[in-house]
């Protein structure tokens, strides 16, 4: 810019602190692997039978050569091919960071609040950003059909466009109480054009054994992942996609947090707080984890705060052990902090957040105290959301508000202090397909104790 003398000024604008962009050929050029920096290893899957480390063969019943590569992987960075980093500018990569001042304004608080605008996708949330790998590295390896579960239906509705860009049929078992308060999302994915069963479903055995048991099944992530496999191990020139939990998943998702790392630097803040929610775990890992592999090589003191419903306890409650990643006991055993696999969350509106564990690299980092959990009630969580929509405009998803509520409270807490205290959170997506959720909340109707 220009100042009154003629000569080139650094001194940005105020806008540009309050919506930081970076330039389209700023799109991270490669993804980032936590494992690298791990003071202890990532413990590895075990096969169920043999209870040793899964092989490469093992997972290859589901997963392609490209991704199991990168499932494995020690190295730091593995880079990003220029086909993804294409579509990434599809996905309106780099997304913004973003001031929000008004809410500081709300809170009376001395503490600066920035978010990571992942609700920007077409998608509508992070989710794409590890959907368009994965259904890349399938298409390479001639793979024709994708399955999945879906929860809320963000996954579902990514692993669906992702497919449609690559040409690839997707089934998707969405679980029975999202497809029942959320159909809107069924109509996204069947607008990209996958098949959507509510699940537990009659496509498969273990969907007709839970529904011989109890036709009202409300369904679980752990259980839309047991369909999703056993159609994925029965179908012809098909694998499954995972929309969290797996290191892969993680790896993909770090261009969220790399981009925040280069934004802020371009407004030279360092961050005392970042917060993530976390249902599995890959939201959060995507946006922490390059910022905590400079505090693992001693950079920085940034404290990492994961946000989670106290309904769906798995890092404040849980126990870090080996589990399966699903209901039925077809996936590995991750060593994870679990509720057990067998764990109903009860019907929360958080629908992204219904998992019983989390993600092995995130549980590492948990044990090693590097990560905080914090755990919040529904109507706590609608309550942030509602304020953030009225000072910033945006209706947050209601997985998202659970990281709003932490960044409210140690907002207020800096506030207490008299502290400039800088707090960072992802806004993982938007609310506008979760109306529902808001309704009964107005309404009075939400249960508190959820
Ligand atoms: C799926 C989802 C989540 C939870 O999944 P993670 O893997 O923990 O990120 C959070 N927020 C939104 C908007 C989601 O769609």
């Amino acid at each position: 810019m220009l100042n009154t003398a003629g000569t080139i000024s650094l001194i940005m604008s105020k806008y540009d602190h309050m919506r930081i962009n970076l330039d389209v050929d700023e799109i991270p050029k490669k993804w980032y692997n936590i494992a690298a920096d791990s003071p202890e290893p990532i413990p590895p899957p075990l096969n169920p039978g043999t209870k040793e480390p899964a092989t490469a063969k093992d997972l290859e019943a589901i997963f392609p050569k490209g991704i199991i590569a990168q499932e494995v992987s020690t190295e730091r960075y593995i880079d990003i091919p220029e086909e993804v980093r294409d579509v990434y500018v599809l996905l309106q990569r780099p997304s913004p960071l973003q001031r929000a001042t008004r809410l500081e304004k709300m809170l009376k608080t001395p503490a600066r609040i920035y978010f990571k605008r992942e609700d920007l996708s077409p998608g509508g949330s992070h989710k794409p950003n590890s959907a368009i790998p994965q259904a890349y590295y399938n298409m390479k390896e001639g793979i024709e059909n994708l399955t999945t579960e879906t929860g809320a239906g963000q996954w579902g509705s990514a692993l669906a466009l992702a497919c449609a860009f690559y040409n690839m049929k997707c089934t998707v078992f969405m679980v029975r109480v999202s497809y029942d308060q959320k159909p809107f999302r069924r109509y996204i994915m069947e607008t990209y054009g996958a098949k959507v069963f509510a699940s537990p479903s009659k496509e498969t055995e273990y969907g007709r054994l839970l529904l011989g048991q109890d036709k009202d099944n409300p369904g679980s992530l752990g259980i839309a992942i047991s369909e999703a496999i056993e159609t994925c191990v029965k179908q012809k020139n098909t694998k499954y996609a995972l929309g969290s939990v797996a290191n892969h998943v993680m790896l993909h998702q770090t261009v969220i947090g790399q981009e925040v790392m280069a934004q802020l630097k371009k407004v030279e803040e360092t961050p005392d707080y970042m917060i993530g929610c976390v249902g599995g775990g890959s939201n959060f890992a995507g946006f922490a984890f390059p910022m905590m592999g400079e505090k693992l090589r001693k950079k920085n003191n940034v404290e990492f705060i994961a946000a989670e419903p106290s309904s769906v306890p798995s890092i404040t409650k849980g126990e870090y052990r080996y589990d399966f990643g699903d209901t039925a006991g077809m996936t590995p055993l991750f060593k994870m902090y679990t509720l057990g696999h067998e764990f109903i969350p009860s019907a929360i509106h958080a629908g992204g957040l219904r998992y019983h564990g989390m993600a092995p690299t995130v549980s590492k980092m948990v044990d090693l105290g590097l990560v905080k959990g914090v755990a919040y009630h529904q109507n706590e969580v609608f309550e942030a959301a509602t304020m953030f929509a009225k000072s910033e405009g945006i209706i947050p998803a209601p997985e998202s508000s659970h990281a709003i509520k932490a960044a409210i409270d140690l907002a207020l807490q800096a506030k207490q202090k008299n502290e400039e205290k800088v707090i960072v959170f992802n806004l993982s997506g938007h609310g506008l397909l979760d109306m529902q959720g808001y309704a009964s909340f107005i309404a009075g109707k939400m249960n508190g104790s959820m």
